[in-house]
């Protein structure tokens, strides 16, 4: 019998988890919801870094990893390859495919918040798609900017940012009513490659609205690569 730790936290994990049996076990973090209608086993919390999960292989006869998480999770990919270096557990990695430009895109590489809050300089109107760090710089704007900034949960803003909570998937036509009512001048994002939260580009550009990009992380070499999962659970 061989027994997977499927490392989760996306839409695609979940998708794995489903097919996987009681013998298995699918990993959170705990930030999000938590499934309770899946047959295999959950479990919630980090490891303790690399060792940690190198020392949970092991207690728990694990012979297969697979890193399904986010593709800006870096920290949690590295220790997965790590650990499967350390047992030598052989790890597999859903990589999800980055968006393209399409022609009509103005995107903008940035590689952090410093060059980031640079590039945003000429803009007035920003709409931040980043998750919750834009919430650690509320103190910071620029008295030029008003910032709309949507994350997972609601929480307060202040008098010149707006903060929404909404989880995707999103639909177009909301999208363009979020640009049309908060007069988004510049979208931040980072590339996900989600068909879910991919709209808001459509909209960016429709609305000829520069989009600037977060750069994704290096992401460790595993044992096999898989960039769908109907191909990972088809090798399973
Ligand atoms: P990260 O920086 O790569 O990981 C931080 C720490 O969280 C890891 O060192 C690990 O703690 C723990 N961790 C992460 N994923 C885990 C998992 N599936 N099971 C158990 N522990 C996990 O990750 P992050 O960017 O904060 O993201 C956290 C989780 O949210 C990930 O599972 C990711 O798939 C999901 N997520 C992230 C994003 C994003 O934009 N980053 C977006 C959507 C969903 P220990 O070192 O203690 O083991």
């Amino acid at each position: 019998m061989t027994r997977i730790l499927l490392l989760g936290g996306v839409t695609e994990a979940l998708a794995i988890a489903r097919t996987l049996g009681p013998e298995h076990v699918y990993s959170l973090v705990g930030i999000g919801r938590v499934p309770t209608d899946l047959n295999c086993q959950v479990r919630v919390g980090g490891f303790g870094g690399a060792e940690g999960l190198a020392a949970y292989l092991q207690a728990e006869h694990i012979d297969l990893l697979i890193d399904a998480t986010h593709p800006y999770a870096a920290q949690i990919s590295a220790n997965a390859a790590r650990a499967s270096q350390l047992t030598g557990t052989p790890c597999w990695a859903l990589r999800r495919p980055a968006w393209q430009a399409q022609p009509g895109d103005d995107w903008r590489e940035v590689t952090g918040w410093a060059e980031l809050i640079e590039a945003l300089r000429p803009f007035q109107r920003p709409l931040f798609t980043l998750g919750r760090e834009p919430l650690q710089h509320l103190n910071e704007i620029p008295p030029q900017q008003f910032w709309t900034l949507r994350a997972l949960e609601a929480c307060p803003g202040n008098e010149r940012c707006e903060v929404i909570g909404a989880r995707g998937p999103f639909l177009l036509e909301d999208e363009r009513r979020l640009f049309e009512r908060r007069q988004i001048d510049v979208l931040v994002s980072k590339n996900s490659g989600s068909v879910a939260t991919e709209p808001k580009l459509d909209v960016a550009r429709e609305r000829g609205v520069p989009v600037l990009i977060l750069k994704r992380p290096e992401l460790p070499v595993v044992d096999r690569v898989f960039f769908t999962v109907d191909e990972l659970i088809a090798a399973l």
